[in-house]
């Protein structure tokens, strides 16, 4: 149940229909029956084409007084436009609205938005840990949310009653709530997903590189390289803008990751093979914790 002093959730608004927004919208119209969604993207024919996918019940390139009657808003769009979309929304909202995004970094996106928040309009950062390489509306997919953790990073501006009713609200979806600081969450983030990004792009990069000299080397590739890079397959656009926005940290975990390398190589170099043999078997048994073999 919201709190009495929040207007409960009848209507709710997605601004950025692509994977995450198309996709949140399947997930919605399962877990809320009877909920109406209302969508908001750049083009007319992304609109269209979630109203015909039934992601969302109608939609706008607009920003209107058809926003007020959203008591809660999912910001959807890629990360440099969600606070850009917050600003556009922000004049349409009414009283009691709690606005909620999806943006892989938190630290620079709350700072932005807390000081926009009016006193009666609630902003609480989320983080959807789910996704694939492809991107756009045709990319949503149903189910794309299930089991996957959902990052929520309330900083001391959020009220407790609407990170309450939100939490709530989340709660009928099958995701499980995480709730932490929005720096502790960049820099989690930034060593299970971002960096990742940088390590399987500088991979892939190494075999373009050396394509023409040892066209081999792409031939020759199968599925263990194809899971290693995948990442590097996903959309530019959001890996640039993630990598720009949580360098930071990103950037504190690329030293340490080449100092890993690094003890690999000396290892390797000074032909130690029991001593690489006893790494590689706990960094084995490690991964295996994360990923339990089924
Ligand atoms: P996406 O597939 O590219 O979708 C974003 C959609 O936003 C586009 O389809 C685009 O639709 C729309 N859009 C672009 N500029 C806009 C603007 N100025 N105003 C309103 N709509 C706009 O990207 P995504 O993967 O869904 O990512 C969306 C957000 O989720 C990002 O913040 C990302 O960090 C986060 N996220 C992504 C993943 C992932 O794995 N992909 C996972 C978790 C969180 P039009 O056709 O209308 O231009």
């Amino acid at each position: 149940m919201n709190s009495p002093s929040l207007p409960s959730i009848q209507r709710v608004a997605i601004v950025g229909l692509g994977l995450i927004g198309g996709s949140l919208g399947y997930e919605l119209k399962k877990s809320h029956p009877g909920l109406q969604i209302y969508g908001i993207s750049r083009k007319a024919t992304t609109i269209e084409r979630a109203v015909g996918m039934g992601c969302i019940d109608e939609g706008a390139t607009v920003y209107d007084e058809r926003l007020k009657g959203c008591q809660l808003v999912f910001l959807c769009p890629p990360i440099h436009e969600t606070i850009p979309t917050l600003k556009k929304a922000l004049p349409f909202l009414s009283p009691g609205t709690i606005v909620t995004d999806a943006a892989s970094i938190k630290g620079p996106i709350v700072k932005e938005a807390d000081p926009l928040m009016p006193e009666d309009i609630h902003f609480i950062g989320s983080h959807p840990m789910a996704g694939t390489e492809h991107q756009g509306i045709e990319a949503a997919v149903k189910g794309l949310f299930d089991q996957a953790v959902w990052a929520l990073t309330p900083t001391g501006k959020a009220s407790p009653q609407a990170l309450s009713a939100l939490k709530n609200f989340l709660s009928k979806l099958p995701v499980r709530l995480l709730e932490l600081d929005p720096e502790e969450h960049d820099l989690s983030v930034a060593a299970i997903s971002h960096l990742p990004i940088a390590v399987a792009s500088a991979l892939v990069s190494l075999v373009m590189k050396n394509d023409q000299d040892f066209p081999a080397m792409k031939q020759l590739a199968a599925s263990g390289f194809r899971d290693t890079t995948r990442v590097a397959s996903g959309n530019p656009t959001m890996g640039a803008d993630i990598l720009i926005n949580n360098r930071q940290a990103v950037i504190r975990l690329l030293k340490e990751f080449r100092d890993a390398l690094d003890e690999i190589q000396i290892k390797m170099e000074t032909g130690n093979y029991d001593s690489l043999l006893k790494e590689l078997e706990a960094i084995k048994a490690f991964r295996d914790d994360i990923y339990p073999k089924k």
